[in-house]
């Protein structure tokens, strides 16, 4: 098997400036595909993810969207963009995420309607954009990066865990609407990825309840975590490009955990 086995195919990776979705990039890119890249961050960091990702894929930067995954029209934009910059959009994987902590009674209206924008409704507008280019080719593989936290709930993440159950719902509806077609639809479900963003928890947790930065990453952040340690980036991006393998058209309307255990727990 041919390890530039997306020679030829274009894919977008949304919220690909950072952490998974950079991974994820990497790692198609790495295969042959053209890879397009989306998200926020300081100029610089951006201009280094596209050089990165640009050099893999031969030289120059690589395409980017600075699209706002709150915004639908700006979504469908990007789709556009994409299928006439990559010259046709065969892989879309969805993965721009944030996250906000609070107890529900407490919890910001305006952060309650971010989360589903961004975590959820997002991937609908993507899709509903990206389908029937993908469809009418009778090729595609569409990818959401869901969560641990779409299958089972934590305290004080109302709004990210009803947005990531909302994408394991939504991945299975489109997944049997377009099942007698070549395109898969099907959802990745980490538990804690070493990425920035979820390392930044540790040592405030170590902090609060006073105890060394090792404890808190394993009885605090990895509670329910029964292997106590992160999930690599790589590993991810290895799921994403397995969804991605001519062998994956019978893999459709899956939530792939890949978390340690914790969902089976
Ligand atoms: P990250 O913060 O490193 O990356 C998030 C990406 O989304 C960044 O590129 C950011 O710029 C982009 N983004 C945020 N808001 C955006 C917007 N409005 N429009 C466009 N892009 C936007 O986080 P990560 O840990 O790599 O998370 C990526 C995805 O994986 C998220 O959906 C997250 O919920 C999910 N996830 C992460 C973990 C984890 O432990 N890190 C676990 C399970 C699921």
């Amino acid at each position: 098997m041919s390890d530039r086995f997306l020679e030829g195919q274009g894919a977008l990776v949304t919220g690909s400036t950072s952490g998974i979705g950079l991974g994820i990039a990497k790692a198609f890119a790495l295969a042959g595909a053209k890879v397009m890249l989306n998200g926020f961050g300081k100029p610089e960091e951006i201009a280094a993810a596209r050089a990165e990702i640009g050099a893999i894929m031969g030289g120059g930067d690589a395409p980017y969207s600075a699209a706002d995954m709150s915004k639908p029209a700006s979504i469908r934009d990007m789709i556009a963009d994409a299928e006439k910059t990559l010259g046709s959009l065969d892989i879309l994987v969805n993965n721009a995420g944030i996250q906000f902590v609070s107890p529900v009674q407490d919890f910001p209206d305006e952060k309650w309607d971010a989360i589903i924008a961004i975590n959820m409704s997002s991937n609908f507008h993507a899709i509903k954009a990206a389908l029937p280019a993908m469809l009418a080719r009778k090729r595609g593989r569409i990818i959401n990066v869901a969560s641990a936290h779409g299958l089972v709930a934590s305290p004080f993440k109302s709004a990210y865990v009803a947005a990531k159950h909302g994408v394991v719902g939504l991945t299975k509806t489109v997944a049997i609407e377009i099942a007698e077609s070549p395109v898969t639809c099907n959802a990745i479900c980490p538990g804690f990825v070493r990425t920035p963003l979820a390392e930044a928890q540790v040592k405030p947790l170590a902090e609060k309840f006073g105890i060394s930065e090792e404890e808190a990453l394993k009885e605090k952040l990895l509670v329910h975590q029964p292997n106590k340690r992160w999930v690599e980036v790589e590993d991810v991006a290895e799921m994403a490009l397995y969804l991605c393998r001519p062998q994956a058209g019978s893999v459709n309307g899956s939530a792939l955990s890949i978390d340690g255990g914790w969902v089976a727990n």
